[in-house]
């Protein structure tokens, strides 16, 4: 058991009380880390409030230069990371393998995006008042970023957050979930050896209702990015007073398949998006709603394919999926399938609970009243539903409180015309499931699922404010 320190102002610093971080399959101690008070936020908040006086004058290829350098060590540092992601998020080996491959791409977006960072002309003749002048605007970093982020990417969604700020010339106050800070503490430790300047990043770590709120309530805090649940988006909108709220939240996924699908094509990319990390990715295939046509095939190919996965330790390469968060989480998730089932829901595979681990679950008939259909499921537990016609399965998908992403398998491009005009969420993905995401495109949600995007060229849109200049040639 390794005992961390933190990183504020560029120095390695302990506090009065500790967490302790758990491998979340064998529940061993495997890290103490430091828990941070209201103090210890206010002295981060200032170290990153005074790095950014100087910080801001960093040209944009030294910025460039720091962010490659941090992308290499991570590839360097690639074994240590993926271990320290499979054991205090419980992550199957291949996926945190896989986290860390995208968190290099987003630090190598970042720094190269860090050299495009511009405004543009403004034609000022266009009003009679703008005539004789020339106008154009810039962009310009805002200042402290507080950042906070959730259990189930502790590499890849720190860095989307952390890269495009230092791109963009902010500095930066993190806040990691208090059950997997770790990986955080290993990527400060990369951008220190990276070379950035001292206080331009900094980490607190506790719990979100103390430490949180102590950086979402700091007035010299800029702006907010939040990746989390919509309950606590919601209280960081109402307590964040004036400042920008960049929220990434949760969806109930819905993915749809036609009946002239290639379904052989679509039925294991379902499955891995129903089941990667246990189900607990904001994007994870919840809802499928399949032509009753095809139906009994896709559901019998899909419950079968489901029943070869591999569950149980992390670190095994061929385990497909690990344990969940917690038990409590599990234990809910378990709770939500009973609940389907009571309500006349029918249990086509898995449904047990061993701790830790639920079985990779796939019901059928359910309805939109159950909450394995209305809420975000974030467990391996997958709804098949039947409808009749196309439009009928858009409606399913939209009735939703949620808007990230969703999937839609056709190959009639007036459908998928059809539902690229009407699903009402962040991103469409024809002939792939809501799961899919790179780094670089724009990613966030509608409705309850988010305010702004990310992806690192719109994650610095996010973090620089415009500043409009006119030069008056009269
Ligand atoms: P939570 O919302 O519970 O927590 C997210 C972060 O917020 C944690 O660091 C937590 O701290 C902190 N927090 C909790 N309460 C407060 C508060 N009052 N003020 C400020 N911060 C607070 O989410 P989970 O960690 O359980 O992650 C799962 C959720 O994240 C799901 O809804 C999922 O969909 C969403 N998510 C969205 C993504 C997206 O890009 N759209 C990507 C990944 C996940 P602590 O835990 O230490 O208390």
């Amino acid at each position: 058991m390794e005992s961390y320190k933190t990183f504020i102002g560029g120095e390695w610093v302990e506090t009065d009380e500790t967490i302790d971080v758990v491998d979340k399959y064998s529940k061993e101690v495997i890290g103490r880390v430091p828990k941070a008070s209201k103090e210890t936020v206010n002295k981060a908040v200032d170290a990153a409030d005074y790095a950014f006086k100087s910080f801001k004058e960093v040209p944009a290829y030294e910025r460039s230069q720091i962010l490659e350098r941090a992308a290499n060590l991570i590839k360097e540092r690639s074994d240590e990371l993926a271990t320290m992601i499979t054991r205090e998020a419980g992550k199957a080996w291949k996926y945190s393998v896989g986290e860390v491959s995208r968190g290099y791409e987003t630090f190598k977006f970042a720094s190269e995006e860090a050299k495009r960072i511009h405004g543009e002309t403004v034609p000022m003749d266009a009003s009679v008042s703008g005539v004789g002048r020339v106008g154009y605007y810039i962009r310009v970093p805002m200042g402290v970023i507080g950042a906070i982020t959730p259990f189930n990417f502790p590499l890849n969604l720190v860095s989307h957050k952390v890269a495009p700020a230092i791109a963009s010339g902010n500095t930066i106050v993190l806040k990691p979930a208090s059950s997997t800070p770790i990986t955080a503490l290993l990527l400060a430790k990369i951008l220190e050896d990276a070379g950035l300047p001292k206080g331009v990043f900094n980490v607190v770590i506790g719990p979100g209702s103390e430490v949180g709120e102590s950086l979402v309530t700091n007035d010299k805090v800029r702006k907010i990015t939040f990746t989390g649940s919509p309950k606590v988006g919601d209280r960081i909108t109402r307590i964040a007073g004036i400042k920008r709220v960049t929220l990434e939240q949760g969806n109930n996924s819905a993915t749809i398949i036609e009946k002239d699908a290639d379904i052989d094509k679509a039925i294991p990319r379902c499955v891995t998006s129903a089941f990667a990390n246990s189900g607990q990715v904001c994007i994870s295939l919840q809802r499928i709603y399949v032509h009753k046509d095809i139906a009994d095939e896709f559901i019998d190919k899909f419950s079968k394919a489901t029943e070869k996965l591999k569950v149980g330790n992390p670190l095994e390469n061929d385990t497909d999926l690990g344990p969940m968060i917690d038990e409590n989480e599990a234990k809910r998730a378990e709770e939500w399938i009973k609940e389907a089932v009571d309500m006349g829901a029918e249990l086509v595979t898995g449904g047990t609970r061993d701790g830790v681990i639920l079985k990779p679950t796939v019901l059928r008939n359910t309805t939109k009243e159950m909450r394995v259909m209305c809420m975000e499921v974030f467990a391996p537990i997958v709804s098949i539903i039947e409808y009749d016609s196309f439009e009928e399965a858009i409606q399913h998908a939209n009735d939703s409180d949620y808007g990230l992403q969703a999937g839609v398998y056709t190959n009639d491009i007036k459908k998928a015309n059809y539902a690229i005009n009407n699903l009402d969420v962040g991103g469409v993905m024809i002939n792939d499931t809501s799961i899919f995401r790179v780094d670089h495109m724009p990613y966030g949600g509608n409705k309850i699922s988010g305010i702004g995007r990310e992806g690192v060229h719109f994650a610095i849109n996010e973090m620089t404010n415009i500043k409009m200049v006119m030069f008056n040639m009269n």
